[in-house]
């Protein structure tokens, strides 16, 4: 099933490999390029999952496969972001892994709701101007010429507390509102 579904979605990249290998007209060589390829990919990754259909499975081979991987980690990781809610492209978990789990950016974490910002800063803006401070934590913190200053509800963005690649949510529980600058600040750290 995994072999069909590689082959069939990876014709692209069988075309190419054809068009490299014509003067040797030799489709044993591609055949067992692909038979690799796959076995490779069934080695690394236990279970099958219908995400892994159309991924360029010759370029993640190519990439990965000098490294040594163990097969039940990697199944459990695997089996652990398919069920994390606040990942929307669940294909890009493999790549995910297989790189150490080190660009999030592949997995297109969920942002928070309209209505999640807004509950987070009536909140954070009613606690703030009852405290006499800023609404952003930051400027608070820094304790600088916006020290005082309430941001409109624009001029924040929202902030995972606790990062999602350490175990945050996205969630009201775990949103902070931060005026532009400091969310940009937090973000490039
Ligand atoms: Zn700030």
């Amino acid at each position: 099933m995994l072999h069909t579904a590689l082959e069939w979605v990876s014709h692209g990249q069988v075309a190419h490999y054809m068009s490299l290998h014509r003067q040797e007209g030799d489709i044993s060589e591609l055949t067992t390029y692909f038979d690799t390829v796959v076995d490779w990919v069934s080695a690394t990754f236990a279970d099958v999952y219908r995400e892994m259909c159309g991924l360029e499975w010759g370029r993640l081979y190519e990439t990965y496969h000098q490294q040594p991987y163990a097969a039940d980690e990697v199944a459990q990781r695997v089996a652990a972001l398919m069920a994390d809610e606040s990942i929307r492209q669940k294909s890009g978990i493999f790549e995910y892994v297989l790189g150490g789990e080190q660009v999030p950016s592949l997995l297109n974490i969920r942002v928070f709701e309209d209505r999640t910002k807004r509950s987070a800063y009536t909140r954070q803006t009613q606690q703030a101007k009852a405290a006499g401070h800023s609404n952003c934590p930051y400027c608070v913190q820094e304790g600088k010429a916006n020290r005082d200053r309430i941001w409109d509800l624009k001029e924040m963005d929202a902030d995972h507390v606790t990062a999602w690649s350490r175990g945050g949510a996205t969630d009201i529980a775990n949103c902070q509102m931060l005026c532009k600058t400091h969310n940009r600040m937090k973000g490039n750290r």
